[in-house]
């Protein structure tokens, strides 16, 4: 059961194999024996994922004993699921891996947490992430950092890391995953999964705690690209309550899945083949590549030559857009207050400089900087600009292509520690996903190889609104090869 897909365990359940109760007992029981190794979960409530999943199987039972499972959405009733920490839940804590939310227990659901609930999967539990969905390496944490599956000395990447270890360590069947820069593609590649982030605003981000709004997205995380379909149609669609929120028809993620390949053009683009790579990861990607020709692609060179500039842009935006968000925590209507203090000035800076983190503090620092009087032309609307050329670039590369491919991240996992002092090495983690975030445009992660016992990922980009053909060359690749279907050993 725990190396299930998500259609096996749905049929399963419809044909009364297995309740959903059983299920999730299963699955907390591996939790409570395996999170002390990997950290991966930071909260957890025996008693409400139990009573979630009696009332799964009330609703199952009423579908009709030895049954078919439900077309769609409807078929992950009653299957288990963890949420990143960044996603407000009704009744459960909200930490979002900070000291300053550690107190902080949402009163109501997000958007994405409402949609699964409401076709009835279970919540297992939160994740652990970095502070604010700060980092590459779950180091940030106020929660302490989380192992990787593959190797507990090597970190999970981050900042979806809690996220991408539970799954990996088989701790949950899914998870959800928040990507501003990275933060579900690169943790998937480091932990051997599948995960997906979306075009801007197909996945409404109201409930999910804010680090930078307009690069922002919620997606999921699993192991195979068909769960990840499955789960995509359950979580996107319009929401009011996000104004960035787009107004389209509901799409069913899996409608392409079963399509050839035949006639797919890959873009690679020469910026990501060049110095920087790892060779055993430009081996697994060339491998992958390969294997892409024999199932009937074709690949062509392309450029996107502003994205050596991405990640500076990046890093003006994102901080800028984080100061301003990260000002409501004040220590005045929730979340961490200072103890002692003189005044209400004093309160602030004493709450926010006992509540956050370094990474965090520096971001601040950094945002503040950029937006400032004197400086905003100079960095803000610059990068601004560059972000305006970098999203054309890839428009121009989609003329000649249907996909483009490459690596998802430099190198596999690294050891805890090898970057945490570097905070521009650590940025360059992210050197081939952030582009796509600064474009809106939607990209996931597959593994693809191996190098030393550690997952390699293959990043798909696709045009906007090009999530079901990138599933659908994702589930073709996984068809073919076995990499996803490979697990740890310390998951058992
Ligand atoms: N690693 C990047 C950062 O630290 C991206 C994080 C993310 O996608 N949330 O900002």
């Amino acid at each position: 059961m725990i190396n299930s897909s998500l259609k096996e365990l749905a049929a399963a359940l419809a044909a009364k194999k297995i309740s959903s109760v059983e299920l999730t007992t299963l699955f907390l029981d591996r939790i409570e024996k395996l999170n002390p190794t990997f950290n991966a979960f930071v909260t957890l409530d025996r008693d409400k994922a139990l009573s979630a999943a009696r009332a799964a199987d009330e609703r199952l039972a009423k579908v009709g004993a030895g049954g078919t499972a439900a077309a769609g959405p409807a078929a992950l009733t009653g299957i288990p699921l963890a949420h990143k920490d960044i996603f407000c839940t009704a009744g459960w804590r909200t930490a979002c891996g900070s000291k300053m939310l550690a107190n902080f227990v949402s009163p109501y659901d997000a958007h994405v947490v409402e949609r699964f609930n409401n076709v009835g999967m279970v919540m297992l539990g939160k994740c652990n992430m970095d502070e604010f969905a700060m980092g590459s390496s779950n180091e940030t944490s106020h929660f302490g950092p989380v192992k990787n599956p593959w190797d507990i000395t090597c970190v999970p990447g981050g900042s979806s890391g809690g996220s991408a270890a539970a799954v990996a360590a088989r701790l949950t069947p899914a998870a959800t995953g928040t990507d501003t820069g990275g933060s579900i593609r690169q943790p998937a590649a480091l932990c051997g999964l599948t995960g997906l982030k979306p075009t801007y605003g197909v996945v409404s981000r109201y409930g999910m705690i804010a680090f930078a709004s307009s690069l922002d997205q919620a997606g999921p995380m699993a192991k195979s690209a068909e769960d990840c379909a499955l789960l995509l149609s359950a979580m996107a669609g319009f929401d009011p309550r996000d104004s960035t929120s787009l107004e389209r028809p509901a799409e069913d993620y899996t409608r392409d899945i079963d399509k050839p390949l035949a006639g797919l053009k890959i873009g690679l683009p020469r910026e990501f083949f060049g110095a920087g790579m790892d060779d055993a990861v430009r081996a697994a990607v060339e491998a992958a590549l390969a294997e892409y020709r024999k199932l009937g692609a074709t690949t062509v060179e392309v450029g996107l030559p502003n994205s050596s500039l991405s990640v500076p842009a990046y890093y003006v935006i994102a901080p800028a857009e984080a100061s301003s968000n990260l000002s409501r925590f004040d220590g005045v209507r929730y979340g961490h207050r200072a103890p002692d203090y003189a005044d209400l000035n004093d309160m602030y800076a004493k709450s926010r400089a006992q509540g956050f983190g370094d990474e965090v503090k520096r971001r601040i620092l950094i945002g503040t900087y950029v937006l400032s009087h004197g400086y905003y032309d100079a960095y803000y609307l610059k990068a601004q600009k560059i972000r305006r050329l970098i999203a054309a670039d890839f428009a121009a590369a989609f003329r000649d292509c249907d996909v483009i491919m490459g690596p998802t991240t430099p190198s596999p996992a690294f050891k805890f520690g090898a970057k945490a002092a570097d905070p521009v090495q650590m940025y360059l983690s992210d050197i081939y996903t952030i582009a796509v975030n600064l474009a809106g445009l939607p990209g996931m992660s597959i593994p693809c190889g191996f190098d030393h016992g550690l997952p390699v990922g293959l990043q798909i980009v696709g045009p906007w609104f090009g999530e079901a053909r990138m599933l659908n060359a994702a589930h073709q690749y996984q068809r073919a090869t076995d990499w996803h279907a490979r697990m740890p050993e310390t998951m058992k």
